[in-house]
């Protein structure tokens, strides 16, 4: 029997990962961070001076990827080549870049192995776009988190502003906006909940509120 998978698919800014990270830690399980992946990759793909569509270069970068993911007590390291990109993935730029090189079919394809291989014992909470629909279609539990996008840009504002950077609200929501439709219109893998999946909206509700209707949900499947 494969060990059990929370998979939890929403867009950005909606919270997936503060929730799927605590959700991992309270179950004791392992965490997939899938959009961490793609946003390794868009650092690979500017680090080589490739165009975002250029697929026959992009693929084999995918494929040999270096990345490791190292947890400690003060959380997760992400490591590409033997250098720390945990910080350098999380801009505004190379966002945008993930989800161009996440547009492109063959490059979701050679991720595959890649993302299911973190489907071990005990369990897996598996964060991103397509894990309920395609990486792990056969999960137990689905969540679909969502929220609204003017609530969405205003959290990263928050994050942002916190971190003293200078940021402009009206900017981030339409870059929001555009991911949004990038990510939801592409052809392959689109950003849509799987059809078992129960979806919460955290658009009026704290983390705390979120967190709680999550474990409702997994308690009741699992
Ligand atoms: O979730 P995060 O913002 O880190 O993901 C960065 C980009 O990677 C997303 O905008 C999306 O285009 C892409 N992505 C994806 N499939 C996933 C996770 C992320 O296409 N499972």
């Amino acid at each position: 029997h494969p060990s059990p998978v929370v998979t939890v698919d929403g867009p950005s800014g909606a919270g997936k990962g503060t929730l799927s990270s605590l959700l991992a830690t309270k179950l004791g399980w392992h965490f997939l961070d899938s959009g961490a992946i793609y946003r390794v990759l868009a650092v690979a793909t500017l680090h080589h001076d490739l165009p975002c569509d250029d697929e026959d270069s992009i693929v084999p970068l995918a494929t040999g990827l270096d990345v490791s993911f190292e947890t400690n007590a003060e959380g997760t390291r992400i490591i590409l080549e033997g250098e720390d990109v945990t910080d350098d993935i999380r801009t505004e730029q190379v966002g945008a870049v993930a989800s161009k090189v996440a547009a492109l079919p063959r490059v979701r394809e050679a991720l595959l192995r890649r993302q299911r291989a973190f489907q071990q014992e005990p369990g897996l909470v598996a964060d991103g776009r397509d894990m309920g629909t395609v990486v792990f279609p056969d999960a137990e539990v689905k969540i679909f988190l969502t929220a609204s996008a003017e609530a969405r840009a205003e959290r990263r504002y928050g994050q942002l502003k916190a971190k003293g950077m200078d940021v402009n609200i009206a900017r981030l929501l339409t870059d929001i906006q555009a991911r949004d439709e990038r990510d939801t219109n592409r052809s392959v893998a689109p950003l849509v909940p799987a059809e078992d999946a129960v979806t919460i909206d955290s658009t009026d509700l704290d983390i705390d509120q979120v967190f709680e209707k999550a474990m409702e949900v997994i308690n009741s499947r699992l």
